[in-house]
């Protein structure tokens, strides 16, 4: 194998779920009813398997997962959601058909008494992750995990979602 070859390999691309490749909207405002000031009750009930029903398929980042997979990407997926929903969460990735692009199941949730920001887990993962793999894009709906990988990793092309919609973020592509 070339090293060219083995470079195409460690390329990745790093997505998240609720926002990216699901509109997780109603899920958003059923919790935030049961707790506006969004503390522990919020993020129990946005967390809970029961709602997951709620969430639909977001286009722009499935497709986006297809476009990383054409140009011969690998597909991991960090998202800020507790590990007791790992099963169901590859339901739902199985059900709008991205699931089997991820790269050696590579799908890292939270731990599920791991209440800090989740960007702060995310970074994590991500430093972890860099030491093995040439990470070029991160797609994320969180502008706090953008900003700090903006500054940690700056050649790396990062893609803001707001839920389908467009929104100005300084260097990079936004959905
Ligand atoms: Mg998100």
């Amino acid at each position: 194998m070339s090293s060219s070859e083995r470079l195409w390999e460690r390329r990745v691309c790093i997505f998240d779920i609720d926002g990216v490749l699901l509109d997780v909207s109603k899920r958003y405002d059923i919790a935030y009813k049961t707790d506006p000031r969004k503390g522990r009750l919020f993020w129990q009930t946005f967390f809970s398997e029961d709602l997951l029903k709620y969430d639909v398929p977001l286009e722009i980042g499935i497709q986006n997962i297809f476009r990383c997979v054409n140009e011969k990407k690998r597909v991991i997926i960090i998202s800020g959601r507790p590990k007791r929903l790992r099963k169901a969460t590859e339901e739902q990735l199985r059900e709008i058909g991205v699931l089997k692009e991820v790269h050696y199941q590579l799908l890292f949730l939270r731990e599920d008494d791991d209440y800090r920001k989740s960007y702060i887990y995310k970074l994590e993962v991500l430093k972890r992750l860099a030491r093995e793999y040439v990470i070029e894009e991160v797609h994320d709906d969180d502008e706090n995990f953008l900003r700090e990988i903006e500054r940690l990793f700056p050649d790396v092309k990062l893609y803001l979602y707001d839920n389908g919609r467009t929104k100005e973020f300084r260097r990079q592509r936004l959905f």
